[in-house]
């Protein structure tokens, strides 16, 4: 297997949470160098330094200061987290007299049918009591746990006609037979290695377990769970661990909650980003006109999955624009501006991305539908500077399974490589360099 699939796959296997994604970039940040950061104490940075900062176990910025100072920040935002089902407080039911289930909710807009007939487990974070403070705990139970069982045809003839579910009766998972009532949290509390009785919140969701693998007749695909946007905060990261100091100040940036809207203290639409450049400014002594300064000289892409035109509904896609799996880097246009990019922007961006020697492909949705939105635009209420949205093409985005092509994760380190060493520069009116 492609030495960057195989990384890709152990980096996504790693990440069965958003909890556990920000965990697997914290380690590898560690192992790097990094320094991590809390938001709690007052910061002390240095030329050359490099750090992290995370908020809420779920979301992390990781950035290093240029030893000659810098111009701007050259920012690439990502998003940890993936549709899923969350678990309720009190989860267990009981079915029947022999069967104990799981209550849960929907988390983000999933295609819900795939979650059907496979493997599943869970994964997420624990709070529990200690002495005389709380501490959060990463949890994975990892091994097949639960399983969502399809009604027989026999039961549902209609069932190839199109189907309605319905969260609260068809996708409850069953956890065991009536001998596993009030278990549950044991089972948890063994994961996580702490006493149940100490458990005193909860943050656990399902996760798919089935591994990733490479197909086709020239293994040109894979598939993998939570490629949207795991493939995009892998690509981020191991671009800006591999960047040449260039004169910009490179910022990685992995936001929580992108499935729900972004609106929570960690994600995009929050003041994490803010809070954290404007807090380098001010360790560094630069002056609040500087961090302004310093942001019209300063670009991001916002990097999430494209949709790929789907063979078998070749007609769902926009008849000019259409991006396909394995065919370099994807840039996103919306006239409406649910996608940041403008003509500037991409102009921009194809520059990189020539000197990347990556090609580049377009996406638009068809005309008629309203497609969906992202990081860039909520991000840039926030933070507002030239932005770009991009991704990698992939087919089945919001399966617990997606699928995309095999060279394109290596593209986009590519273009991140380049990306994060460069400094885009407003240098006049309407005049840029790069
Ligand atoms: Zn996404």
């Amino acid at each position: 297997m492609d030495k960057t699939v195989e990384e890709l796959f152990s980096f996504i296997e790693k990440s069965p949470s958003a909890f556990h994604a920000v965990e697997t970039m914290r380690q590898e940040l560690e192992n790097a160098g990094y320094h991590q950061l809390l938001e709690s104490e007052s910061w002390v940075l240095h030329r050359g330094g490099k750090y992290y900062v995370i908020r809420n176990g779920s979301s992390i910025i990781a950035f290093r200061i240029p030893a000659k100072g810098f111009a701007g920040y050259q920012i690439v935002a990502s998003h940890s987290d993936s549709p899923s089902f969350k678990i309720k407080e009190n989860p267990e039911m009981e079915a029947e007299g022999h069967y104990v289930k799981l209550n849960v909710e929907k988390y983000g807009g999933m295609l819900m049918a795939p979650w059907f007939d496979r493997p599943l487990s869970v994964a997420g974070r624990v709070i529990v009591r200690e002495d005389n403070h709380l501490a959060v705990k990463l949890v994975n139970v990892d091994r097949d746990l639960v399983m969502i069982p399809n009604l027989a045809i026999h039961m549902n003839r209609d069932a190839n006609e199109g189907m309605k579910y319905n969260a609260q009766k068809d996708m409850l998972p069953l956890y065991g037979s009536e001998t596993a009532k009030g278990t549950f949290m044991e089972t948890i509390a063994k994961a996580a290695g702490v006493k149940a009785g100490n458990i005193v919140g909860h943050d656990l969701f399902l996760y798919n377990r089935t591994k990733g693998c490479v197909w086709g007749a020239k293994q040109e695909f894979l598939s993998v769970g939570r490629l949207d946007d795991l493939q995009c905060a892998f690509a981020s990261l191991k671009g800006f661990l591999k960047a040449e100091e260039g004169d910009s100040l490179p910022v990685h940036c992995v936001f929580d909650n992108e499935e729900v809207g972004s609106s929570t203290k960690q994600g995009a639409a929050s003041t994490f980003l803010y809070d954290t450049l404007t807090r380098i400014n001010e360790a560094l002594g630069r002056t609040k006109s500087q961090y302004q300064q310093a942001l019209a000289s300063s670009f991001m892409l916002s990097a999430d999955n494209a949709h790929g035109v789907h063979p078998n509904y070749s007609e769902k896609a926009c008849p000019t624009n259409r991006p396909y799996l394995n065919g370099g880097v994807v840039m996103k246009f919306s006239a409406n501006q649910k996608y940041t990019t403008d003509g500037v922007a991409a102009a921009l961006f194809r520059e990189i991305c020539k000197r990347a020697d990556v090609p580049v492909q377009v996406y638009l949705n068809r005309s008629d539908v309203p497609g969906g939105s992202t990081l860039g635009n909520i991000s840039g209420t926030q933070v507002a500077l030239n932005t770009v949205d991009i991704g990698l093409a992939q087919l089945a985005m919001h399966s617990p399974y997606e699928t995309a092509g095999v060279k394109d994760t290596e593209y986009l380190i590519r273009v991140m490589r380049q990306f994060y060493g460069m400094t885009v520069r407003e240098i006049g009116y309407g005049c840029y360099t790069i």
